[in-house]
């Protein structure tokens, strides 16, 4: 078979830094999309790659053994570098053996196939919404549009050991790979990547297509994606692309990030990783690793025996475990507040906030509503 290969990184409209990183060191491709505040994303995502590139060029393990090397790398330097601690990174790798991919996997980056037309899935998420779906607490489409589509159930760095999802794919003559981070997947739906891979022969053109559909579509996180192409022809002509690395990333020059707001959805937030205990027994037992020190980050305004209340967490279970804690009901009765048309679904809902100051703010505007509500009454 014979590749050829589109990469490329975008910073995306809304975020300060680049945390996706990809790695083209012929055969072996893939991509990360970092996590973790300060640098400490960006430091994962690149630790992961040079690891499984270092042991790949020394020939040590397999490529799923590389990428459990890499999660010990990225875990490790989390705990010794206070820095970049609580630092974790998704990866989609895919290694070229003759007329064979091997795909290793963990998080929500994706591997896509297009084939004769069609683009299938070949990687699952490894996220809080797709469990969910799994599940059947929420529907697909409920999916795409909730607010913690992106917490991520399953990361490298976050824990010693982490289970990786692998797969062999037979390619065909005309075969196209996609690896890209959600950045691409959040912004633009599978039609329209399916579109671009259909009328964009050229893999870079390619790329630089979903880069820019996904920018025009708000662009509000990094973007990255890579292509293969494959075509049957045994004559190696020398025509791949030579390795190389991703390019230097650009300065920021992202606006400032939008004021706290009841109910915003995904954004810059959404993939802060903290570190706490509260909820984490539920999550345990599920065998969930990382996403308690997600949630621990996650402030909201619901309804606890009656009352409103503050919650910590999000407002979701899954497998009939809540994935959130009451941290204070306050006086306020809450049917006295839903019989306020604005807050009769949303305080059920639960309300989102990004810190407990802000969830407080909120406690604070539904008791002025309230007492206002009992004085018109008067
Ligand atoms: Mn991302």
């Amino acid at each position: 078979m014979r590749i050829r290969v589109g990469a490329t990184t975008d910073i995306g409209q809304v975020r300060e830094g680049n945390e996706d990183s990809y790695l083209i060191l012929d055969p072996l491709y893939a991509v990360a999309d970092g996590i973790g505040g300060h640098r400490g994303g960006e430091v994962a995502s690149n630790l992961a790659l040079q690891t499984i590139q270092r042991l790949f060029s020394a020939h040590e393990g397999d490529l799923t053994e590389q990428v459990e090397r890499a999660n010990r790398a990225v875990f490790e330097r989390s705990q010794n570098d206070r820095e970049v601690a609580g630092m974790g990174t998704t990866l989609t790798a895919a290694l070229v053996q003759g007329p064979r991919v091997r795909l290793a996997h963990v998080g929500d980056s994706r591997a896509y196939l297009f084939r004769d037309g069609r683009l299938e899935l070949l990687t699952e998420d490894h996220t809080l919404v797709h469990q969910m779906v799994v599940e059947g607490e929420i529907s697909e489409s409920d999916a795409e549009t909730h607010p913690h589509r992106n917490v991520l159930l399953r990361a490298l760095g976050v824990d010693g050991t982490v289970q990786v999802d692998d797969g062999i794919v037979e390619m065909q003559d005309g075969d196209r790979l996609l690896l890209c981070t959600d950045g691409v997947t959040s912004m633009i739906r599978d039609d329209q990547i399916k579109a671009v891979l259909q009328e964009t022969k050229d893999p870079q053109e390619a790329v630089d297509r979903l880069v820019r559909a996904a920018n025009r579509a708000g662009g509000i996180d990094n973007i990255t994606a890579v292509i293969l192409d494959f075509t049957e022809d045994s004559s190696r002509d020398g025509t791949r692309e030579a390795p190389m690395q991703r390019p230097a990333k650009r300065r920021p020059v992202a606006p400032p990030p939008p004021s706290p707001q009841p109910r915003r959805r995904g954004g810059r937030t959404a993939r802060r990783i903290g570190i706490g205990a509260g909820i984490a027994l539920a999550l345990v037992v599920l065998g969930i690793v990382g996403v308690r020190l997600y949630l621990d980050t996650q402030w909201f305004v619901g309804v606890s025996n009656g009352r409103v209340a503050i919650f910590r967490g999000v407002p979701a279970e899954v497998a009939g475990l809540d994935l959130n804690s009451v941290v204070v009901e306050t006086p306020i009765r809450a049917d006295e507040a839903q019989e306020l048309a604005f807050y009769r679904d949303r305080l059920l809902e639960g309300i989102t906030a990004d810190d407990r100051d802000a969830a407080q703010a909120i406690v604070e505007q539904i008791r002025r509503d309230v007492t206002r509500a009992r004085q018109d009454r008067r």
